[in-house]
């Protein structure tokens, strides 16, 4: 009852965090950190090893619902001359939006998830089906990103799995798509934001999650205070104003997505 009370007081009633957003970015700056996107970090960390010459929050948002609210956070990093990046579902995608955040030097990119779509789908509930028909989820992961290169004109050699109750089900994560090294130069990535090979930088890892907690493991104003080397942010817009409209519809659709999946066995 109490988690029932807190995800409606957080979907239909959370003031905005907007300000404190701003806040953590300012405690950032004034510490000395510079704050960047994904694909900064990893030009820096792994292309010109010899440019790390400072703290670092590297600040990452997955626009699993919510433009609105994304576009406000853009706002205050302009506004505070920083670098982030925003990975969009196929349902949030914003093609103007993402061509402005890349002209401006942040990160627009792909939040996968033809894993979950392919098993919500075709009603899949043993993941040796995803397996099985890896080949055809691949396919489908390139034609998406295919469009959506042509359509944005940005090289999107950065992605970022998204992770859905579907995933948990079949506890595989979209990421499985990338496993292939051959598959990926094909389809000229050359990140998945959770490989190893970049995350193993990362000296304090934060993500948002929803009222009344608001971080996991814990607040990274408290990593900055600690003068952490690289401080990795994951936020997700909904968890920084109610927006009503949106929520109501994403609410409704991963119910009778839950509902569609549990039934049709
Ligand atoms: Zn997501």
């Amino acid at each position: 009852m109490k988690k029932i009370f807190q995800r409606i007081y957080s979907d239909f009633f959370l003031n905005s965090r907007l300000e404190e957003y701003k806040s953590l970015i300012i405690k950032a700056l004034e510490n000395e950190y510079k704050v960047i996107s994904i694909e900064q970090f990893y030009e820096i960390f792994m292309i010109n090893e010899d440019k790390q010459n400072s703290k670092y929050l590297v600040l990452r948002h997955d626009i699993d619902t919510d433009v609105s609210t994304a576009k406000l956070m853009f706002e205050i990093e302009k506004q505070l001359q920083v670098y982030s990046s925003y990975y969009f579902r196929l349902s949030t995608i914003d093609i103007p939006f993402m061509k402005e955040i890349h002209q401006y030097g942040s990160e627009a990119s792909y939040h996968y998830e033809e894993i979950a779509s392919y098993a919500k789908q075709h009603k899949i509930r043993n993941p040796n089906q995803i397996y099985n028909n890896m080949t055809e989820i691949q396919r489908l992961f390139s034609k998406n990103l295919e469009t959506l290169r042509n359509s944005t004109g940005i090289p999107m050699e950065i992605v970022a799995s998204h992770g859905d109750f579907v995933n948990r089900h079949l506890r595989i994560t979209n990421c499985a798509i990338l496993k292939d090294s051959e598959f990926r130069n094909r389809n000229k990535i050359k990140l998945e934001v959770y490989d190893d090979s970049i995350m193993k930088y990362v000296t304090s890892r934060h993500s948002d999650c929803r009222y009344p907690v608001f971080w996991k493991p814990s607040d990274p104003v408290e990593a900055i205070c600690n003068n952490s080397p690289v401080i990795y942010v994951l936020t997700h817009p909904r968890h920084w104003k109610a927006n009503i409209k949106e929520n109501i519809k994403d609410d409704y659709n991963r119910l009778m997505e839950g509902i569609k999946y549990k039934v049709n066995i």
